[in-house]
Parts: structure tokens; sequence; C-alpha cells
């Protein structure tokens, strides 16, 4: 088999650059050894514009929300799915403080910060001392149907194996990567935490950090807003909720925990006003980076091999934008940004 493209991975990474190395005509196969607990099968999908208890914008947020709202009505259209659609954060202020810095926060900058007009409106479903804020706009992806919807697309089409690609084997013929039967241009390695044992990429600065989120039925919770009370409570599918997650940089291993379980048990009981159902408890880790930033473009010592990794908590934003950088910089010589381009870490790639 002759392709232009190998794409290691069918996460979030592999499934948009697959989206726009099909756009620009290149052929290509995706093998993703389609693992239960990615990150990417983990993640809510909420693109939040704000962070930090300083309420502040996140990186390159005014350009990634754009291209996000765009990037996901179009894949989604492809597919024939929806899925991306707005939906506020429901901001509900753990303390007196948090409620002080929100207000202080919407007097100086309002692009996506809004007061209710009646702070008591949700008083029937959900426990709060302290009045919201509300975040918009803020977006929801729906993840799974797209991973899902992508998988049966590219299969249909003879495009993903599903095994592990043992990276040891590939061979580079001097034009080509050879690995078993696929003679390829270039391979593009997606793998997401395996990355951190890639040969080719494991000197970069990786910093993993394990998520846990549990799946809950609350029937006649509204599901038209994203709930944020310490964890978030996102609309998932129908009267199923997504509770979540922990960020933890040190951890023992990527199962779920007990704790996790029982805190999670706890915020339910103390917060909603309503029956509730735990369906689902699961773990994963997220392929963050020491920096803060993403792993972008080709190996400084082969050209033949690239990456598109380290997207950390905002892959749902940063992976359509960073793989459409990537393949306008593989068929078109664009620059990839420097804060996310791989080549800035050439001097330890290169021993
Ligand atoms: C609990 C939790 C909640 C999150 N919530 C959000 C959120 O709301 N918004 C947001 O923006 N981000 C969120 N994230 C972060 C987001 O999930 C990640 O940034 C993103 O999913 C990373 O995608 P990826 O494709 O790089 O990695 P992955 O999803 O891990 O995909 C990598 C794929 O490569 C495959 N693979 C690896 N090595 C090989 C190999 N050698 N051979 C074959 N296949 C291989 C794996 O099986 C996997 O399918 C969350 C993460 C977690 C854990």
């Amino acid at each position: 088999m002759q392709v232009d493209y190998i794409i290691v991975g069918q996460g979030l990474c592999g499934t948009w650059l697959s989206y726009y190395l099909e756009k620009a005509g290149q052929s290509f196969v995706v093998i993703d050894e389609s693992k239960p607990s990615t990150a990417s099968k983990a993640a809510s999908g909420i693109i939040n514009p704000v962070t930090g208890r300083r309420i502040v914008k996140t990186w390159m947020i005014d350009e990634l929300m754009p291209f996000a709202w765009q990037a996901y009505r179009s894949f989604g259209q492809m597919l024939n799915i929806e899925c991306i659609t707005q939906k506020p954060i429901i901001d509900f202020f753990p303390t007196p403080q948090m409620r002080l810095a929100f207000t202080e926060r919407y007097e100086k900058d309002q692009q996506f910060l809004s007061l209710p007009e009646n702070e008591n409106d949700w008083l029937p479903f959900i426990q709060y001392d302290f009045g919201y804020g509300i975040i918009q706009p803020a977006y929801l992806t729906d993840i799974q149907s797209l991973l899902s919807g992508r998988q049966h697309d590219l299969s249909a089409k003879s495009q993903l194996r599903n095994e592990y690609l043992d990276a040891s084997l590939c061979i580079d013929t001097g034009h080509t990567i050879q690995y078993k039967d696929i003679t390829a241009r270039k391979i593009i390695f997606c793998d997401g935490i395996a990355g951190f044992n890639n040969p080719f990429f494991n000197n970069l600065p990786y910093g993993l950090n394990k998520g846990e989120m549990i799946l809950v039925e609350i029937p006649g919770l509204p599901t038209e807003q994203i709930i944020k009370k310490g964890y978030n409570l996102v609309p998932w599918q129908g009267n199923i909720f997504w509770l979540g997650s922990t960020y933890l940089w040190e951890f023992e291993d990527d199962q779920p925990s007990k704790s996790f379980f029982e805190s999670a048990s706890s915020w339910l009981t103390q917060t909603l006003k309503m029956p509730f159902t735990i369906v689902e408890h699961r773990a994963s880790v997220r392929p963050a980076t020491v920096e803060r930033k993403p792993f972008v473009g080709l190996h400084p010592s082969n050209n033949k091999i690239g990456i598109l990794n380290g997207m950390g908590t905002k892959g749902c934003s940063l992976a359509p934008f960073f793989a459409n950088q990537l393949v306008n910089h593989l068929l078109l010589n664009e620059p990839i940004m420097a804060d996310a381009n791989v080549q800035r870490f050439k001097r330890i790639l290169s021993r």
C-alpha cells in the first residue's frame, strides 16, 4: 500500500489531521489501536474562553473560538452529525471572594462574562449560596460522535487499521517511510500519552496529567447550560451528564480511584436537589506539556517524521487549529506558530 501519510492515533489530533489532509486531497492511512480509556474518550468537550481564579482569557481564544466553530460545523456536515453547540457556563460562586473576583472582572471586560437577571432561577435544581455569573459564548463539542463518526467513515473508505503501530519497525528508506506493507512519504504521530515512550519524540518535555470523570443520570436537570461549581456538570446524552474532573500532575496509576468516586458522589448529594444515578466512572491521562504549549511539526533531524500532540487540557480547541496549521505547513510550507512548533526543541531532539 502506498500513501502520502501514515497517521498514528485517532484521538482528537489524528481525527482532525485526517480531516485536513483529506480536504487537501492527500492520501493517508490511520493506524489506531482503539484503546477504551484515551484522553479524547474521557473529555467533556468544553471550549471555555476563560480560565483560572482571575477569570482571564485562555491562550489564543480570540482566534481559536471562531476557528473551532467553523471547523466542527464543517466536519459535522461531512459526517452528518451536529458536533458543536453553544452552551453558556453557569459559574456558581463557591465563596463571596469568588463572586467579587467575577464581578470585578466583569466590570473590566464583558466579552465573555455576564450577570443573570434573576440569581434565584437555579434554586429549584441546585444548592448554592453566593449567586452565579455566566460565561458565554462557550462551546460544547460532541467529541464522542465526532470520533466514532470519523472511525466509521475511515473504515468504510479502508483508511483505518485497528492495530498497534510499533514505531521501532518504521524504516527510513531515504525518500519514504516503510511500515510493514505501507510505504508513505511521511508518518505523523498523534499518539497522545504514548508519545511519552515514542522513540522519536520521547525527549520532549511532557507533563502528563490525570483526570477522572463519572457519567450520571439526572432526570429533570436542564441540558441547555454547563454547570460549574468546583466540578463541571456537562450535558452528555439525553439525561446523562458528565461530571469532572481532577487535574493531577502526580499519580500512581491511570485507573479510576475510590477517592474521586467518593468526592464526586458527595458533590452530587450536596449540590443537586433531585435524585441521580451514577452509571459510569472513567479515568484517563491528558497529553499535557511542561510549557502548556503543544508539539506540532516535523522532527528536526528527519523531515519524514512529524508530530501533533501535547494538547493538554485544551484539545477540543487546539487540535483542529494546529492540525490545519500542520497541513498548511506540510503542503504549502506555511510557518507553524513558534510557541507550538516542535522545532523549538531542536537541540534535545537531535541528541
Ligand atoms: C477527564 C478529561 C476531561 C477533558 N476535558 C476536556 C475538555 O472539556 N475540553 C478540552 O478541550 N479538552 C479536554 N480534555 C483534554 C483532551 O481530552 C485532550 O487534549 C485530547 O483528547 C488529546 O487528544 P490526542 O489525540 O492528542 O490524544 P488521545 O485522545 O490519547 O489519542 C491518541 C490515540 O492514539 C492511539 N495510539 C497511541 N499510540 C499508538 C500506537 N503506537 N499505535 C496505534 N495507536 C496508538 C491511542 O489509542 C489513542 O486512540 C480532557 C481530558 C480528560 C482526561
